[in-house]
Order: C-alpha cells, then structure tokens, then sequence
C-alpha cells in the first residue's frame, strides 16, 4: 500500500483508493466534507470520476481469482482481523462519524461496536458455506450444489451510517470470495476511506477492496455497472434513488440486494407497559438522531393511554439535549444538510396545516448548522403527508386508534415494509399483530432490533434481500449445481 494523498484530522486519508495505492483522481476535483453541526469543511476528499470507477473495477477484477482461490480459513482470519482493529480504533473512527455526519458520540461509538461485529460474525460465516450432494430421483447420478463467489461486487452506501452500511455488505462480500468497489456517500467518506485502510493494514490484499467516492454518483454509476467484471449491486440508500439503479442494472441482468427507505409504524396497545413504550419509543424514535430506515414514523396509540403516552413521551423527548454530537450530554446532533432541515420543516408545516398539534418543538433552530428540535404531534391524521412521508428528523407524529383492524390497515397503508413496532403485555396478541404487519422486521416489546446475526431487510418496496444472518453471506454466492456420474 502507497500513501501519498492528503490527509484529513487524525490522517484519515483523502485520496481515492485503487488497487491498494492511494491517487488523486483523474479530473483532479476535490469534494468538500461539511460538519452539519458547524458548517465548516472537515476535509476535501478526491472526487472521482467515471475513469476512476472503471480504473477501480479494473483493479477489482484483477484481484478477484486470487481472493476467490484463498483459503476460507485465512479469509475469516483477515475477517476477525479487521473486527480486532475497528474496535482498537473505536474512539477515533467515532469521533470521525460525529464530525462528518453528526450523531452524538455515545450512537458513533455504537454504530462502531455494530460495523465491526459485521467482521467477526462473517468471518465466522466464511468457513461454514455449505454445499449439498443429494442421489437425483432417477437414480442416474448424483446432484452436487455448491456456492462459489458471485464475482466483482458493486457496493453503494448512504451517509446516515458511514461506517456500518458499508461493513454490512462488506464483510459477507469479503467472506464468500468477492472482490469489491465502494462508492461511499460524498457527505461521508472519510469514514469509509479510514476504514479500507485499517482493512489493508490488517491483510486485505490489494484490489479487493477499492473505493472511490464521486460528486457525480450518475455518471459514476452509469460507467461501473457496464464493466465485464461487475455482477452485482449491494445497495443502501431511498426507494426513489434504489428504482432509479434497479432498472439500470437489469440491464446486465445483475444480481442485486436492495436496503431501502423505511415508514415505520409503532403500534402501544391499551394494556402495554406505557413506561416501557415510552422508553422504546425514544430508542426508535432518536437513536442516530432520528435519521435512521428503521426509525418510528407513525405512533398509532391505543385512545385510552394516548394522553398518557402523549405526556410521558413528550416529556421524554423534551429531556433530549440537541447539540453538537461530540459535546458532553447531547442526545440529537444536526440533521445532514439545510436541506434536510427544510424538508422536515415542511413536513410538520403541512402536519399543522392538516390538522396537528404541536405538543412540543416544531420550528428549525436558528444559527449555524443543521439543527432541528425534538418535536412531538398530536391529532395526526393517518392521511396527512407527515404520515405518507419517511420523516428522518426528530419528529414524532401520534396518531390515535380505536378499530384495531382499521388500525392495522393505516399501518400497512404504505409502500414501505422495513420495520414496524408493538408494544403490548399480551404476547399472543403482539405475535398475531406482528405477522399482519407486512414489515421485513418486527420490534415486540423493543425498541431496536439490528443484529448481525439476524436478517435485516425490508418487504415491498424497502428492498429485496437480506443483509446479516446466516443468509447474508449466501447473497453475495452463486449457486451451481453439476449433475455427476460416477
Ligand atoms: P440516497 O438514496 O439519496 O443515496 C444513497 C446512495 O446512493 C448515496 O451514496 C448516493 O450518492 C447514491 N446515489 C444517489 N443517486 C445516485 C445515482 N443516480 N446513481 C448512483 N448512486 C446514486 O439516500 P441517502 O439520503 O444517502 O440515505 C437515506 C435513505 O437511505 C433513507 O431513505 C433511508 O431509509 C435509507 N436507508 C436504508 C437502510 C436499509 O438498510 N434499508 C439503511 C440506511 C438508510
């Protein structure tokens, strides 16, 4: 590995990384990484351009056979080598998350824990890809099925988890013999950047892994997905921009698996623990700022201990301190962008105009960064655009019920299926209303529910495929099957 690019604080490294070397790129632009609590430029990163995302396929492709050949063994030992070396690293790649993106330190430092568990579980993974071999009916000859790597892997990611929507599709990638091409957010690659490298330091060979962010995500996107080499794309990010790469790609017929947006219901029978759901409530609601797929969209609250929920959980939110993310206290950091900030606004704009109350919060912060304060609803129609939208801002509408049938509808009332919530002391009940929440993942009686040894993904139109769990790694396999006579 050569490193000869510019560093950013700490000597994240700045460059594109290609082939194990860092080099600028090929039209000598530089992307500016604000902070969003301070608005100032945290470093300039290279941007890479559509030569430079063919230059790292090219890369990918070469080193492909020879990570394919090498022994699971050594692979899930690199694996566990890189878990080992985020987690030595966690408090500097934390802080570097909080500066780029934002969240407050303590979910930075989570966020870490979470990305590098994606390692060790995988590396685990990597020695226990089966095969079968089965006699066929006829009784002619034998059925062998095994799972080779799928080939040179396409990976774009979203800022709102720099490092663990990476390391999710990453480690599996890794772990079942593929080589890769990242194409971090441009809000975020520092962190990305600094990861890839203490992957390289602890044994990744050169060329598997290569990343290369861009301003022009299109035309990047339009130029990698036609090499020969690429035959899949691993992305995370909104339905919208997920529609848009879908049909670019079938026209190579790649495989994909799609993370998409999130429209969360979480649904408080009368007979929960209201202390609990509140308590879950502010863990799904808040966690990573509120700008998470999984995060609470809708709060559809049974009506008799809506006023209770409604008192407890505003009090709640209230307590939460908004702030720079590395300050001492803070429970939200700033939202992404001004953008993001005004697209909320407009959101609880509309929310009022339709009928809501404002219990709590409501107006942007004013002064410098993306600030936006933890804001409650009250008489949120089930119609209203807050409830059709993903909100991915501190806001929490409620909406109450009566007909838990009608309730049920208004929660699958979405195109969305990622994730619901239910909170109720009844298990045979919350089991029968979680299996008619049409959601990829279910929290019953919780608040959060990632894990990498569980399947994350989503139903309808919040994706397809699974990231984590047993099944994780086989999305980045093929199957064969050779029919044998011997
Ligand atoms: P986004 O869709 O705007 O961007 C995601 C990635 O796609 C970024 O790297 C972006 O640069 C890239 N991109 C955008 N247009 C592109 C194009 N034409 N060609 C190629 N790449 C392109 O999403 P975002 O704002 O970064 O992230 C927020 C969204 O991500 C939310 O909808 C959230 O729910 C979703 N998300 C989903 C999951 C999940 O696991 N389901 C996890 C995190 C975030």
């Amino acid at each position: 590995m050569t490193q000869t690019q510019t560093t950013a604080p700490g000597h994240v490294p700045t460059g594109l990384f290609i082939g194990g070397a860092w080099r600028e790129g090929t039209g000598g632009g530089r992307i500016d990484v604000l902070n969003p609590a301070t608005d100032e430029v945290v470093a300039e990163v290279a941007d890479g351009t559509p030569d430079d995302a063919i230059a790292a396929c090219d890369a990918a492709e070469a080193a492909q056979p020879g990570w394919a050949a090498t022994p699971p063994r050594e692979r899930a030992e690199i694996l566990r080598a890189c878990w080992e070396t985020m987690i030595d690293h966690t408090d500097e790649l934390a802080e570097l998350i909080v500066r780029e993106q934002g969240k407050p330190l303590a979910d930075a430092r989570g966020e870490i824990a979470y990305s590098a568990e994606f390692f060790r579980w995988n590396s685990e993974e990597t020695v226990r890809i089966r095969g079968e071999i089965g006699r066929a009916p006829s009784g002619n000859n034998q059925i062998i099925v095994h799972h080779p790597p799928v080939g040179v892997v396409l990976m774009i990611t979203p800022w709102n988890f720099p490092a663990a929507m990476i390391t999710r599709k990453l480690a599996p990638a890794l772990g079942a013999g593929n080589a890769v091409v990242i194409k971090p957010p441009k809000e975020t690659p520092l962190t990305a950047l600094r990861v890839v490298e203490l992957m390289a330091e602890a044994g990744v060979p050169d060329g598997v892994i290569n990343v290369v962010p861009t301003s022009t995500s299109g035309d990047w996107f339009d130029a990698a997905v036609d090499h020969r080499a690429v035959r899949m794309l691993s992305f995370t990010g909104s339905t919208e921009v997920g529609r848009v790469l879908l049909r670019r790609a079938s026209d190579r017929v790649l495989k994909t698996v799609m993370e998409l947006g999130g429209n969360a219901p979480f649904v408080v029978f009368d007979d929960a623990d209201i202390d609990a759901a509140v308590e879950g409530a502010m863990v799904a609601k808040m966690r990573h700022s509120a700008e998470t797929c999984t995060a609470a969209n809708r709060f559809y609250v049974e009506a008799g201990v809506v006023d209770e929920f409604a008192e407890k959980f505003t009090a709640a939110m209230a307590a939460v301190k908004v702030g720079n993310g590395l300050d001492e206290g803070v429970g939200c950091g700033p939202m992404i962008n001004k953008g993001a900030v005004e697209d909320i606004d407009g959101l609880v704009r509309g929310a009022v105009t339709e009928g809501a109350s404002v219990l709590l919060g409501g107006e942007p912060l004013p002064g410098a960064g993306c600030f936006y304060p933890t804001t409650v609803l009250r008489d949120v129609s089930h119609d209203s655009s807050i409830a059709r939208a993903e909100i991915f801002g501190p806001v929490a509408p409620i909406i109450s019920f009566t007909d838990h049938d009608e309730m049920i509808r208004q929660a699958n009332d979405t195109e969305m299926g990622l994730i619901g919530y239910v909170y109720t002391r009844d298990l045979a009940k919350g089991l029968r209303t979680s299996e008619r929440i049409q959601a990829g993942m279910i929290g019953l009686n919780r608040g959060a529910v990632s894990d990498p040894a569980a399947p994350f993904g989503g139903m309808k139109q919040s994706g397809l495929g699974r990231e984590g769990s047993t099944d994780g790694i086989y999305e980045f396999c093929e199957t064969q099957y050779i029919a044998a006579s011997w």
